[in-house]
């Protein structure tokens, strides 16, 4: 005992801290390491690669795994129908909401005016490079149904991916008990798919302390001075989004405490804050839903991964200010049908828009170009894409995790003890023991 006793305090203060103030000591560290370094925190990048490699390896059998647990715990196909449809109202109405928002601080704050911006040489060719890579709706559309599904779990192609997965799991669900060995199967490889995110989170402090010092170092303040409007910008409209309408509709529409889905879900948002991707955070927003919300499996592994698809609110935010800024600094005036094609084009767009680092950006060239704005705009927003990227997924990922609140409470999915319960479930090993 006295070994154990020994053990246990030598393992100290740090073992015994909970997770995510080991990655907010991390992020924090990170800062200050990256500001005294300056560029040369670079060297530290390939902890955070190592990092970020570990959680992308996650994604596809863990999207895979537990939509098709999703769908075939929800044995009622009616019931499933109903959950797929409220998610994806409440989604795209969450997106419509962001961007407004955007807008509005675009024109109150205006980040652009007073901004002399020059298309620089090779700033036009960038941006219409990024122009070209903007997938058209008609091809996101037709791009949904994997003409070869393991191509698609080959190459990553995650809205491909969840289609094949709806397929696969209501096709188990039709045919009953010969289903039966296939989803013991994906249970039990979904089930190791959550383990194994919680080996790869022991790491996060490292790597998110390494990735923050390289952002750090590489941006340093100087650069960043221009723009601090635009970032001050998004930031406030992101921390106004999560505060007002999530936490708003959390308890306007479930009955809950705001409180407890903030603490809830802080994992997940420092998560998405360090690795900008929505689908590389989506083990931990599934751990989070279910260990801290109270959500259960079926409604998690359900609309979390459609959420970390389309549910892109931070990044409509982004754009609705990127949007005005650019026009701003041009001097260009919109008119309402230009805001209303805004809120229309990056509604859909979001639809679209994979949860990976920068595909916002990709996106925004395409919010521009069907309102005529000037492409050189991107390639100056471009520079600070990275952190503006920080703060929009980690309102993407708080709208996906927010959604499976409200469609488990509304669902009887949800289980009030563990979303009341007084800490966050999601505490290192040592302290579970
Ligand atoms: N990085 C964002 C995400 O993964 C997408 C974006 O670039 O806006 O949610």
């Amino acid at each position: 005992m006295s070994t154990a006793t020994a053990t246990s305090q030598s393992g100290g203060l740090w073992s015994n801290l909970a997770l995510w103030k080991k990655i907010l000591i991390g992020m924090i560290a990170g800062v200050l390491v990256g500001a005294i370094m300056g560029p040369q925190a670079e060297v530290l990048k390939p902890i955070g690669s190592l990092f970020i490699n570990a959680i992308k390896m996650l994604i596809v059998p863990l999207v895979f795994c537990s939509l098709v647990v999703g769908v075939t715990s929800m044995q009622d196909t009616a019931k499933m129908g109903r959950i797929g449809l409220k998610a994806i109202i409440i989604y795209l109405s969450t997106t419509a909401v962001a961007i407004s928002i955007g807008l509005g601080l675009g024109i109150v704050l205006e980040p652009g005016a007073g901004l002399n911006m020059q298309a620089e040489a090779g700033a036009a060719a960038a941006a219409a490079a990024a122009a070209k890579e903007a997938p058209s709706l008609v091809t996101t559309i037709l791009g949904l149904i994997p003409k070869n599904p393991i191509e698609a779990l080959a190459g990553g192609k995650i809205l491909q991916i969840i289609v094949f997965a709806l397929g696969l799991g209501i096709a188990l669900n039709l045919i009953g008990e010969k289903g039966a060995p296939a989803v013991k199967i994906f249970n039990s490889l979904a089930e190791a798919m959550y383990k194994l995110t919680e080996l790869v989170m022991r790491f996060a402090p490292y790597g998110i302390f390494a990735l923050m010092a390289w952002v750090a170092g590489k941006y340093g303040l100087e650069v960043l001075l221009p723009l601090v409007k635009v970032i001050a910008a998004v930031f406030a409209g992101c921390i106004l989004h999560v505060l007002v309408v999530y936490s708003g509709a959390i308890s306007l529409l479930a009955g809950l405490k705001p409180v407890q889905y903030l603490k809830g879900i802080l994992n997940a948002q420092m998560m998405a804050f360090t690795s900008t991707s929505s689908s590389g955070t989506l083990p931990v927003s599934i751990r989070c839903a279910r260990e801290n919300l109270g959500v259960s499996k079926g409604t998690a592994s359900f609309v979390l991964p459609l959420g970390a698809t389309i549910n892109m609110d931070g990044t409509a935010l982004y754009q609705g200010v990127c949007a005005l800024f650019i026009a701003q600094a041009f001097g260009i005036d919109l008119s309402m049908a230009d805001y209303m094609t805004i809120i229309a084009t990056a509604t859909l767009a979001s639809i679209g828009t994979a949860g990976v680092p920068g595909a916002g950006l990709i996106m925004l060239s395409l919010v521009l170009t069907t309102v005529g704005l000037p492409m050189e705009g991107l390639a100056i927003i471009a520079g600070i894409d990275r952190i503006l990227d920080m703060a929009r997924t980690c309102v993407n990922v708080s709208g996906d995790l927010m959604v499976s609140v409200l469609i488990g409470k509304s669902e009887g999915e949800l289980d009030e003890n563990i979303y009341n319960a007084k800490d966050p479930v999601i505490e290192p090993e040592a302290v579970k023991a």
